[in-house]
């Protein structure tokens, strides 16, 4: 079974989130812990999270198809020590967040080497960061989030994600999600039946589907290669409608959450229905 969302809102409060959810029909979501464009926030208050968990029953949707995502300020592989401990320590913060309201996950993009390092060098102190993290917190699994490779954004490549995983002690405690405008802006083809399943292969020899807690379908305004990362709502991009057939129908991607990041929201209910009709 596919569960299929979106990242929405958690504006007024992340306890909002499985409202809006169940809204536009979805069976999972995203969300940010906090506002994802500043470094502190006000601790989670017992009352928010008691709403929180209260919201989530009652709209049946589990922990496991919850996939929250860290704030867009954080770079676990930046060169700068200093700028790299801070993020460490917001990234920190936002584990225990989620621990917190009783979810699995966390999602992360994995970092910039901003030209002053090597891209291996990079990795090695994203899984440095991520060892970190691991041994001051409890339970979450980090869930490393493949990228388009725009700028001095390292996680491009699965042999990226499947290195970091190498050095990361504690296995159990991490995992990847696919998004599929970043897989495309890389240059992983799956437009057509021949190209997903070789993407998809790749995928499973390099990293392996027992890693996979998530995805996020977005189609791409940007080119196969291009390295830009540029959502599209699904089927009016690059991408294209079939791509997405493929994936409502992959066994391998069955009860994982499966969330747009999509252009549109006010769409969000109409493609969530769309991606539905494509399961044969
Ligand atoms: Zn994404
Ligand atoms: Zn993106």
């Amino acid at each position: 079974m596919k569960f299929v969302g979106a990242h929405v809102s958690a504006a007024g409060g992340v306890f909002n989130a499985p409202i809006n959810a169940k809204e536009i029909g979805a069976k999972a979501f995203a969300i940010f812990t906090k506002n994802q464009r500043q470094w502190k926030a006000k601790p989670l208050t017992e009352d928010a999270v008691r709403k929180f968990k209260e919201n989530l029953k009652a709209v049946g949707i589990k922990p496991e198809h919850v996939l929250p995502h860290d704030s867009y300020l954080i770079n676990l592989g930046s060169p700068d020590p200093e700028k790299r401990r801070k993020s460490l320590e917001a990234f920190i913060d936002e584990v225990e967040r989620c621990y917190q309201l009783g979810l699995k996950y966390l999602n992360f993009h994995p970092g910039s080497h901003l030209r002053k390092i090597s891209e291996e060098e990079c990795l090695k102190i994203v899984a440095d960061s991520v060892n970190e993290a691991i041994s001051r917190t409890r339970d979450i699994v980090l869930v490393i989030e493949n990228t388009a490779g725009q700028g001095s954004n390292v996680g491009y490549r699965f042999e990226h994600i499947a290195q970091i995983i190498e050095l990361v002690e504690d296995k159990s405690r991490i995992g990847v999600c696919l998004d599929t405008c970043h897989l495309f802006a890389a240059g992983y083809d799956i437009r057509t039946r021949e190209a997903y399943e070789k993407t998809m292969e790749e995928f499973d020899q390099i990293v392996g589907f027992k890693y996979l807690k998530g995805m996020h379908l977005n189609d791409a305004k940007s080119q196969l290669g291009s390295r830009v990362d540029r959502h599209h709502s699904i089927g009016k991009g690059n991408i294209g409608l079939e791509a997405f057939r493929f994936i409502m129908n992959d066994p391998r991607l069955d009860n994982i959450p499966l969330i747009l990041e999509t252009i549109d929201p006010s769409i969000w209910k109409e493609e969530i229905e769309l991606l539905y009709s494509l399961v044969e």
